[in-house]
């Protein structure tokens, strides 16, 4: 039961409640009108508040142990000498992962001047919380949720490609080496239909899931180089809590466009998939179903 009590208007309400016909008074500001306010109100705030100052927001990694540490001495400790030393860690650290990053910038650089020599090829899984179905837009998520696995692939000056699984599909290390089999086969029909050289080293970058670290998908590795599919496979990774890379900036582009949508079907969330990289410069090349 709900109450809700309301007091009863005074005479002196009504003398401070203002009435106007005049219907230019309510006219929506302009864009140029908006910013203008906009750049005022910073000035105020800059002018009234000096000392407060906005940091932008930077990625602060939650699964490092490495900058959770810091972050953590960044907070207990407040003398100039150990603000130092932690910024020097921090620079070391941050250094060190730049380096890893870069490494994998030439590889994939690599792909793209020779690529009959290297194939270069990104995996990873879209959130699980933004595949379910259905999908409010921004309201409150339905109670039944059919859930759904989106696994990316990104082949470097190649391909971009979104495999598509419902929740009677297990997600692990089987799919994840479908997947990878899968890409293969799309480089190798290309290869024989152009009539171009396969290339014989493989770069593949994944991140610390368990279907990618598994000794299977290792495994599956060893096996495509034994049985002559390439000379050469690189598993690569970046260290633990620094893998948002390239293919989450594909992810990024279907979730800006899904986010505000209603999906009540999963047709309507493969038409508003497809949407979301038609009208943007990132093209997809496949959206593939897998009933494995
Ligand atoms: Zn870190």
């Amino acid at each position: 039961m709900s109450l809700s009590v309301h007091r009863r208007p005074t005479d002196e309400d009504s003398s401070s409640i203002v009435t106007t016909t005049d219907s230019d008074a309510f006219q929506p500001l302009s864009a140029a009108e908006l910013a203008q306010q906009r750049t005022l109100r910073s000035e105020r705030s800059n002018n009234v508040y000096p000392n407060v100052k906005i940091t932008k927001w930077i990625s602060v990694c939650g699964k490092c142990h490495v900058c959770h540490w810091l972050y953590n001495r960044e907070e207990r400790f407040k003398g100039e000498k150990d603000l130092i030393a932690i910024e020097e860690f921090m620079t070391l650290h941050r250094t060190m992962i730049e380096q890893e990053r870069a490494a994998y910038y030439e590889r994939r650089d690599l792909a793209k001047r020779y690529p009959n020599v290297y194939m270069s090829l990104i995996l990873d899984g879209m959130s699980q919380s933004h595949c379910q179905i259905p999908h409010n837009g921004n309201k409150l998520s339905s109670t039944y949720k059919a859930t759904q696995h989106v696994q990316g692939a990104k082949q470097h000056f190649f391909s971009k490609s979104f495999y598509r699984t419902f929740s009677h599909v297990s997600t692990g290390t089987n799919l994840a080496c479908h997947v990878l089999l899968c890409e293969i086969k799309a480089r190798l029909q290309y290869c024989l239909d152009n009539d171009v050289e396969m290339p014989s080293i493989l770069f593949l970058q994944v991140d610390g899931g368990c279907e990618n670290t598994s000794n299977t998908f290792h495994a599956l590795c060893e096996q495509l180089v034994r049985d002559g599919v390439f000379n050469e496979i690189q598993v690569n990774r970046l260290p633990v809590g620094h893998t948002h890379e390239d293919i989450d900036a594909l992810f990024g582009v279907l979730w800006r466009g899904l986010q505000n949508k209603t999906l009540m079907t999963p047709q309507e969330w493969e038409e508003a998939a497809l949407n979301c990289f038609r009208s943007c410069d990132e093209v997809l090349n496949c959206l593939i179903y897998l009933f494995i």
